[in-house]
């Protein structure tokens, strides 16, 4: 099964998927995740990907869309993935939907998760100390904030159209949240 998550940052995509992804029995794959490692380790990539990532911008797209191709090419993902944090435009988005057709599989369902701003903000700001995220910062978080409206909203209709987009309060207990994923998911 593949799987979405939408929704912005510091709305409980990393949590619930983790969740979700053990429960189904795939694995969750998160771009962000990737990219710190790449930083992380000084890849040519992750070199390149960490001026973006700390000013709260998104890595340019062929950079994320290659590492998308090489995890979508992986025996791992074979029977399915959570995909948590990826596509973030709509080139990402296409690129997804190119690369599962070949492989003769789609995606099934997209999970929005709901949660107002300020709600965003203070969750972020509560892990900052706690991930040691360099782009927790106020101000990384604004442009964060801003990039997700501006670049990754407009999938909502893209998903929307297609008819397998759900949508969910992020807003409760992790409990709370993980149950009404999994409505989602069986709806
Ligand atoms: P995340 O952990 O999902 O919040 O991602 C952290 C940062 O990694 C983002 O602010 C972007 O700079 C970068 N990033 C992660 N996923 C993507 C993506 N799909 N497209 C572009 N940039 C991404």
């Amino acid at each position: 099964m593949y799987v979405i998550l939408l929704g912005a940052p510091g709305s409980g995509k990393g949590t619930q998927g983790a969740r979700l992804a053990k429960r189904m029995g795939v694995p969750q794959v998160a771009t962000g995740d990737l990219l710190r490692g790449a930083v992380k380790k000084r890849t040519p990539l992750g070199i390149k990907a960490e001026a973006y990532m700390t000013q709260g911008l998104l890595v340019p797209d062929d950079i994320v869309i290659g590492l998308i191709e090489e995890v979508l090419g992986s025996r791992r993902a074979a029977n399915g993935i959570i995909m948590d944090g990826f596509p973030r435009t709509v080139a990402q988005a296409k690129a997804v939907d190119r690369l599962l057709q070949a492989r003769g599989a789609r995606v099934e369902t997209v999970i929005l998760f709901d949660v107002e701003q300020e709600e965003l903000v203070k969750r972020m700001l509560g892990r900052a100390g706690e991930l040691g995220r360099s782009d927790d910062t106020p101000e990384a978080i604004r442009k964060r904030l801003e990039v997700y409206a501006d670049e990754t909203a407009p999938l909502v209709e893209f998903y929307r159209e297609r008819g397998i987009l759900q949508e969910i309060s992020g807003i409760g207990s992790v409990g709370t949240v993980a149950r009404r994923v999994l409505e989602a998911i069986d709806a």
